[in-house]
């Protein structure tokens, strides 16, 4: 068993509950009736704590009623509304009854066999596989920045030539949670990666996954060193942020960040940017990509969020704003956001992208 699964479950005569997959998170578990559990959702350390409780979890059920787990969640309040899936089927909507204080909440999951999560699970195997497909289309060759706590690698691809001087940056998965962001980071990348040709003298450096043992602990924010990992951007006390800085470190000064975006979750579609410390380029590079596109996509809506740096946060925005000296954004998706209006709406950004970053040596 890998580390990080844990094969601790829960059974009756006719249910077994599972926490044995990559993603899923290592509750707490009571019986209280032969159909009906209790799971208590806890964070992966003592608060405070961002409150994004996930929860992931398989089971199996003989007969026909239905069975009864009631979520209680410790340090957080009901936030993700359950998502079902069948063994390799899609995932769809499950309703829950959430109490009045969101402090618990009631699935009524069907007799047989499925997986209940707060999200979508992605885990690196679908990073992988996105990684895989991304060098199919582009021929670029897959590569490792570091490890993580637990020695799982940093993935990345670099799009474009090595040489190129204008190098864009793009993070993913800092909270594991936080799927809805890693949808659309890896629609935008399909759609960076189908023109690769057409980069010209622009790279983009992509790391989809850079908290792969959070994502696979089902962790609430932090990685395996209870760090928030978009804090720690500044201090660089752990491994997998500091991956990152060594590669940048390494890069021939003839190569010099232009861009950087990082993909997160949040209550609803948004971007934060810099405010009024953005020079003249960087607003009119904002004016150029994201100005007027708000509404574009039918389903998709978002907002543009200027915040100044506020010195100190570690936040990745705030790192490579101050070292850079360029546009650096967090790009937020809605938890729940419409999947298939995030993506069209990430392709279209990508789309836009090229021609936006020449408005900043215009
Ligand atoms: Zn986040």
């Amino acid at each position: 068993m890998p580390a990080g699964v844990t094969g601790t479950d829960c059974r009756t005569a006719s249910v077994n509950l599972y926490f044995d997959f990559e993603g899923a998170a290592p509750s707490a578990c009571a019986v209280t009736g032969e159909r009906a559990f209790t799971l208590l959702v806890t964070p992966e350390h003592a608060p405070p704590i961002n409150p994004s409780p996930w929860y992931a979890f398989r089971y199996e059920a003989s007969g026909d009623a239905p069975v009864s787990v009631t979520l209680r969640y410790l340090g957080g309040k009901h936030r993700y509304a359950p998502k079902i899936a069948v063994p390799g089927g899609e995932w769809r909507d499950l309703r829950a009854e959430t109490a009045p204080d969101g402090s618990s909440a009631v699935l009524r999951l069907p007799a047989g066999d499925g997986i209940v999560a707060a999200q979508e699970v992605i885990v690196p195997d679908d990073a992988r596989a996105d990684l895989a497909r991304w060098s199919a289309a582009s021929g670029a060759p897959v590569f490792t920045l570091g490890q993580s706590h637990d020695g799982r690698p940093i993935k990345a691809i670099r799009l474009g030539r090595a040489d190129a001087p204008r190098l864009v940056i793009l993070l993913g998965r800092q909270h594991p949670p936080e799927v809805t962001g890693a949808i659309a980071m890896t629609a935008f990348v399909d759609a960076l990666a189908r023109r690769a040709d057409t980069l010209g003298d622009v790279q983009v450096l992509v790391v989809p996954m850079l908290n792969p043992d959070g994502v696979v602990r089902g962790h609430w924010r932090a990685n395996r060193g209870a760090i928030d990992l978009n804090r720690d951007w500044g201090d660089f006390t752990q491994p997998e942020t500091r991956a990152v800085k060594t590669w940048l470190d390494a890069l021939p000064t003839a190569v010099r960040p232009v861009l950087m975006v990082d993909f997160h979750s949040t209550a609803r579609n948004l971007f934060y940017v810099q405010g009024d410390e953005a020079t003249p380029a960087q607003k009119r590079f904002l004016a150029a990509w994201l100005e007027g596109r708000e509404d574009a996509v039918p389903g998709y809506n978002f907002t543009i969020e200027p915040r100044n740096a506020n010195p100190g946060s570690g936040t990745a925005k705030n790192w490579f704003y101050a070292r850079y000296a360029i546009p650096a954004y967090t790009y937020e998706v809605g938890d729940t956001a419409d999947r298939a209006a995030t993506r069209t709406m990430a392709e279209m950004l990508a789309g836009t992208l090229l021609p936006a970053l020449d408005s900043l040596t215009d």
